[in-house]
């Protein structure tokens, strides 16, 4: 099949004005000039027109279980009246709910144009009856011991019964101690043990909001009050930065991926810089929840020096108002208006790409690449230049036109 479009946007190599894409089954075989690639006899050709031909977007982090939720929580007061909030919500949803919520996110994710999309999953036993989904997607179990101190036996027992549920194409599974609030240490370790033996990947929530550094370094404020009310035990507060406490732990390492890093203090900079670029976790920023929650303001410019390989996600539509990602890259940009529309784009291809181990694989329009790809109509302004292209990529706001995942269109 070969696909012919005003601009094909690579991201990894340049723009290609008046190009096209070979795909053979699920992936990229050839691209370049349209006039340089010629038809095979019978080979179906898909003309795009005054479009922008780019890789599938990559959400690196969001909980599509909370899809119903748009709105229902107001901004709240703290970070811990939020938590209080949704554990009081989760606990009446039912499995209709959650099967609910999950298919309407799948459908809006895609139509802002992701193709791949990292869950985290609170009820994984409900994922068996979910349809094969159409989009790229890692489910990440999410394990929480604040309550009941797990065994390694029920740790391993369920994250295996959770891989061995679904042999699906496009489904991939991780695991996601929740933060370091929620799960012990132990916890942490019996998870990076069993991810290792499986080679699966790990992500996990870290320095999130202001109370979640009160509670690790000053034994106190509302997430500490709220919690040693549950019983959970405190002796690891009062020590450390939560991304310390975690690293020099060694809970988190290199290659997990850790979402938010909202909350650093001077002694987690320090400690990152003396990791050195092959020993960095991965980051997700996500905007929207950001600034739902008025966390303190993102380092990205200090973390990107530091050689951290930062994403973009959305976060669940409990604290975001969509599932966007390009709308997540204009609040960005808003914020980092030094990035340009390729550096923004990174963040949702070529990042998380790197961060889900499928360098070359995702993320990016090369030859041998899987053919996840979407296309973004330049209305109006056929003499843009490859810059222009990616800038009214970023600007779109509609819903994406065309869409082909694994080498099958799906949207069109
Ligand atoms: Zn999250």
């Amino acid at each position: 099949m070969l696909l012919r479009a005003r601009t094909i946007l690579p991201l990894n190599t340049p723009a290609v004005e008046d190009g096209a894409v070979r795909v053979e089954g699920t992936r990229i075989m050839e691209v370049g000039k349209r006039a340089d690639l010629a038809a095979h006899s019978g080979e179906e050709i898909i003309e795009l027109g005054e479009s922008v031909l780019l890789p599938g977007l990559i959400n690196a982090h969001c909980h599509l279980e909370y899809s119903t939720l748009r709105h229902a929580i107001a901004p709240p007061n703290s970070f811990t009246e939020w938590v209080q909030r949704i554990n009081s919500i989760k606990r009446q949803l039912g499995p209709e709910d959650i099967l609910t919520a999950i298919s309407r996110g799948f459908a809006e994710a895609q139509r802002y144009g992701t193709t791949s999309i990292c869950s985290m999953v609170a009820f994984p036993d409900l994922l068996p009856q979910l349809p094969s989904p159409e989009l790229r997607t890692w489910w990440f179990y999410e394990m929480i011991d604040v309550r009941h101190r797990v065994t390694s036996e029920e740790v391993v027992a369920g994250a295996l019964t959770f891989f061995n549920q679904q042999k699906d194409p496009l489904t991939q599974f991780g695991l996601n101690p929740h933060a370091p609030y929620t799960a012990s240490l132990l916890l942490y370790r019996l998870a990076h043990a069993c991810a290792s033996q499986n080679g699966m990947l790990l992500t996990s929530h870290v320095a999130e909001s202001i109370e979640e550094t009160e509670m690790f370094a000053g034994a106190c404020g509302a997430l500490h009050d709220f919690l040693e009310g549950l019983g959970r035990p405190m002796h690891d507060c009062g020590l450390d930065t939560p991304f310390g406490w975690l690293w020099r732990n060694s809970a988190v390492g290199p290659d997990w991926i850790l979402a938010h890093l909202n909350d650093l203090h001077p002694s987690d900079f320090s400690l990152l810089e003396t990791l050195g670029k092959e020993r960095l976790p991965h980051v997700v920023h996500c905007p929207a929840s950001h600034a739902y929650f008025r966390h303190p303001p993102f380092a990205f410019t200090k973390l990107s020096g530091l050689g951290l390989n930062i994403c973009v996600g959305t976060d669940s539509l409990a604290s975001a108002d969509s599932l966007s990602l390009l709308s997540e890259l204009r609040m960005l940009q808003t914020n980092e208006p030094g990035l340009s529309p390729e550096d923004l784009l990174a963040t949702v291809t070529l990042a998380p790409a790197r961060a889900l181990r499928q360098e070359g694989q995702l993320g990016c329009v090369s030859p041998g690449a899987l053919a996840d790809l979407i296309a973004i109509p330049l209305d109006g302004c056929a003499e843009k230049n490859a810059q222009q292209a990616a800038e009214a990529c970023v600007g779109y706001k509609g819903w994406i036109p065309w869409m082909m995942v694994n080498g099958k269109i799906i949207v069109t």
